[in-house]
């Protein structure tokens, strides 16, 4: 899709130093980390939500996870713990509208929420 930066990055047209990769996904370090690992995975084609994709390319969502435990391998925090989470619409925040799990972890979590209610 144009003007997409993450189709840009998967693509390889924006230079990117992958910390993993499968034949559907791509994961790279998030340039604003939350925590000490906070990698994104992202899926080679557009989609605009993982709720979206699951309808279209369920083996595609597959993949993602599947990579997911191959990043929490290789930065070291399969043992320790981590978190993956999706953005989807605006009171998520997401800013970029194409599908990408966040996996943070490298320290304890805290709440799943900062905005909790409790
Ligand atoms: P969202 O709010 O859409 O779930 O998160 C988008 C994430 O992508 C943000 O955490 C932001 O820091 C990250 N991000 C946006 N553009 C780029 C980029 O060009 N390169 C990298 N490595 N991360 C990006
Ligand atoms: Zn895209």
């Amino acid at each position: 899709m144009a003007d997409c930066i993450f189709c840009s990055i998967a693509s390889g047209e924006v230079e990117t130093t992958l910390v993993g990769e499968s034949e559907t996904a791509v994961a790279f370090r998030d340039q604003s980390p939350a925590a000490p690992v906070h990698v994104l995975v992202v899926p080679r084609e557009h989609h605009e939500s993982v709720a979206q994709m699951a309808v279209v390319d369920g083996q595609g969502v597959a993949d993602l996870f599947a990579l997911v435990g191959e990043v929490a391998d290789g930065e070291g925090i399969a043992g320790t713990g981590y978190r993956v989470l999706t953005n989807t619409g605006a009171d998520a925040g997401q800013e970029v509208a194409h599908v990408h799990l966040h996996v943070v972890g490298g320290q304890p979590l805290g709440a799943l929420l900062s905005g909790s209610r409790g």
